[in-house]
């Protein structure tokens, strides 16, 4: 059943295209089915695009399924709980824990849309490397393959604590970057499209790789589904 799921649909369940339409990504809000298609309200866990098992041996099924049945729809239940405690306020007319309210709004909410992606970010099966426009624009901006992956996997292991790598498309430079994020919403440059993100919430590796972060940045970097990432720049630079 999982696996006849398309990207878009994923997306769609995630509730991450009315999400991208809020934050201007429209790379992200490209998977929506058309202009027909309502915007959802409320948040929901998209299934995974695989089985639990697919990605093994990378990620073992365990671990692949806690992360996804658990911490994923736990920033889901929380996003929504959070619009629901701001509906609470505002018909209250109280805003006195506005500030506690917009932290779980940034967190939650950024927690959903980039667990969304870090599941279309892998695929089962080794990957091969970028092609196409990707390849070029990371040759461009980084110098090589080879150098943006050095920086790609440094930036993923050394994240201070709890957080994310990124590959991302930076519209007003029209250029890629590659970003740490801390929590989930911390040091990210706005309008800027995620592509390919990494999670190193030990909550993503503990299970099988015990406190071996690196292992598990290096392993990660051999299920990257690129023929998706190629795809979500190509978006992002149409949208531009
Ligand atoms: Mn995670």
């Amino acid at each position: 059943m999982a696996t006849t799921l398309t990207r878009r649909e994923v997306i769609k369940a995630a509730g991450l295209g009315a999400l991208a339409l809020t934050l201007g990504n429209s790379a992200l809000a490209a998977d929506l089915e058309g202009p027909a298609t309502r915007p959802q309200r409320r948040y929901e866990l998209p299934p995974l695009p695989y089985p639990y098992d697919a990605l093994a041996p990378v990620i073992e099924e365990n671990l692949l399924r806690i992360h996804h049945d658990k911490h994923h729809a736990a920033y889901v239940k929380g996003l929504n709980s959070t619009l629901e405690k701001l509906a609470e306020a505002r018909s209250k007319g109280d805003m006195g824990q506005i500030r506690a309210l917009s932290r779980d709004l940034a967190f939650n909410g950024s927690g959903h849309v980039l667990h969304s992606l870090y599941w279309l970010s892998m695929k089962p099966g080794k990957s091969s490397e970028p092609g196409g426009g990707l390849r070029d624009a990371i040759e461009r901006d980084f110098g090589s393959f080879s150098a943006f992956k050095a920086q790609f996997l440094a930036a993923s292991k050394n994240v201070e604590a709890s957080g994310w790598g990124l590959l991302v498309h930076e519209p007003m430079a029209g250029r890629l970057l590659i970003l740490q994020a801390e929590k989930h919403e911390d040091l990210a440059i706005w309008g800027s499209t995620p592509l390919l993100v990494c999670d190193v919430w030990e909550h993503a590796y503990y299970l099988q790789y015990k406190n071996m972060r690196d292992d598990y940045v290096d392993s990660f970097f051999t299920v990257i589904d690129w023929p998706a990432v190629e795809s979500r720049f190509a978006e992002a630079v149409r949208a531009g």
